[in-house]
């Protein structure tokens, strides 16, 4: 006999933080995102920066948590 415990981590009440910045490209010194967002996965936050620059297409996501 196998007993199955359900859990579930509530993330109601708990505010994602999210901030836009405009740094410089490190490819092309051009005008670039930088996005810090933080995100739910698995019951635990995580948190990531994207650096996007819509000139090259540069494209750089890391996790800093
Ligand atoms: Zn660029």
């Amino acid at each position: 006999m196998t007993t199955v415990f359900s859990t579930t981590i509530e993330s109601e009440g708990y505010e994602l933080e999210q901030t836009v910045t405009t740094v410089e490209c490190p490819s092309c010194r051009g005008c670039a995102i930088h996005r810090f967002y933080e995100s739910a996965e698995g019951g635990s936050i995580n948190a990531f920066t994207v650096i996007h620059c819509e000139q090259c297409d540069y494209y750089r996501e890391r996790c800093v948590r």
